[in-house]
């Protein structure tokens, strides 16, 4: 199926063409004509589906046909990182180039300045994190009477971190006539209530789970010492073909740690974690969508809602505690339909971690047994069952 099935209009197709999109994916689907009839949605999807044009496309377009005389945000789209914020507000300038809507970004840990200007030259559509745009409400730089179409992005994340209660003093801000868009990649019973008081008889959407994206990635798994991880990153730079990694560190000193080797060895490398400030973040983060850099470095919250198209390969230097952890950070390959690659290593203290992951997504993940920094007591740790393999091949189906 084409976007012609979506019933856009022609300044929108005219950038989703120069964005090289071919066909919506089943987010996008499902959901662009259910907003386009002004219909309050439940969309179950996580981040790499696709789900910004999910809600952006239609947005633009309902604010285009209806116009309005009046000045004030007609928008606000809400979600919970900075970073996301920011790739919305790409997202919008990437889809909207050819309309005449305005729009602009908020968010903490900046200075407001540049905002609160940006915000009194008037704008249509308003991405922003709760904590700033509570502050600048506060100030007096934003109100949102006028609100026609609120997008609640990442639901399950605001209330991971923390946000929820922020998330009800906006929403009681807002007019009571509205159309509400919340996303969210999984409904705890707090989400679950939150839609239920948010929403007006919403259409309701939900995209494969996370387990079958995860399905399509190609996933090896490399036991080795913890004092040997990062002779073994080096080793698997140099040895296979690597454009660019995105690599995951447990902890901020880790991550700065790995930097440095890799920098001693000849690969160029970055990190992005809570100790740096933002512009150094965006800096990094830039450098490796530029391709001027090899690795990222990050952890788990500073890499939340990071978006690198085509990116080919995550490798998780520490396996995540919480298992669904695993399952975020490697859809960070693989994304609308790109075939993916992660590497994950284990070192002795990890094999629960691992078991925890592998029930989750209902795999077991290849063993590459070919590397020269293999875990000492390999054999004796390793659970009998798992047969030996010269070459990785594809994943087993976990029983
Ligand atoms: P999202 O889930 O919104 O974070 O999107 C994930 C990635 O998929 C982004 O890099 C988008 O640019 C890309 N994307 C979204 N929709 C499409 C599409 N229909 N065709 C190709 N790429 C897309």
């Amino acid at each position: 199926m084409s976007f012609d099935h979506l019933s856009l209009i022609s300044p929108l197709h005219d950038a989703l063409r120069e964005e090289g999109y071919k066909s919506p994916t089943p987010i996008q689907m499902e959901a662009i004509p259910e907003v386009l009839k002004q219909k309050d949605l439940l969309a179950c999807a996580q981040t790499g589906t696709g789900k910004t044009a999910a809600f952006s496309l239609p947005l633009l377009q309902l604010l285009d046909q209806h116009k309005s005389k009046r000045k004030g945000i007609r928008s606000l789209i809400l979600t919970p990182t900075r970073e996301l914020a920011i790739q919305i507000g790409e997202s919008i300038s990437a889809y909207g180039k050819y309309l005449s809507l305005k729009h602009t970004v908020i968010f903490g840990g900046v200075s407001q300045l540049h905002q609160t200007n940006a915000l009194r030259q008037g704008v249509d559509i308003l991405v922003a994190t709760p904590g700033r745009l509570l502050d600048l409400i506060q100030q007096g730089f934003i109100k949102l009477h006028q609100i026609e179409i609120f997008v609640l992005d990442e639901a399950d994340r605001m209330l991971d971190m923390g946000f929820i209660h922020d998330v009800k003093k906006i929403i009681a801000k807002l007019p009571q006539k509205k159309q509400t868009l919340l996303f969210s990649a999984t409904m705890p019973p707090e989400i679950q209530k939150l839609a239920q008081n948010l929403l007006h008889q919403p259409s309701i959407v939900a995209v494969t789970p996370p387990s079958s994206t995860v399905e399509k990635i190609s996933q090896y798994l490399y036991f080795t010492n913890k004092s040997d991880k990062v002779k073994l990153l080096d080793h698997l730079l140099d040895e296979e073909d690597i454009g660019q990694a995105l690599v995951f560190s447990r902890t901020k000193h880790g991550a700065d740690r790995v930097v440095r080797v890799l920098d001693k060895k000849g690969h160029k490398a970055k990190a992005i974690h809570g100790n740096k400030s933002q512009n150094a973040r965006q800096n990094a983060l830039k450098d490796f969508k530029d391709g001027k850099i090899k690795v990222l470095v990050a952890t788990d919250i500073a890499a939340r809602g990071i978006d690198i198209d085509e990116l080919e390969l995550v490798i998780n230097f520490d396996l995540p505690e919480i298992p669904e952890t695993y399952v975020h950070r490697i859809g960070r390959t693989g994304r609308a339909g790109l075939s993916g690659k992660a590497i994950s290593f284990c070192d002795g203290e990890q094999h629960k971690l691992l078991k925890d992951i592998e029930k989750l997504i209902g795999l077991r993940i290849e063993v590459v047994h070919d590397h020269p920094y293999p875990f000492e007591a390999q054999k004796a740790e390793e659970s009998p069952s798992r047969e030996k393999r010269k070459q990785p091949t594809r994943n087993k189906r976990y029983r």
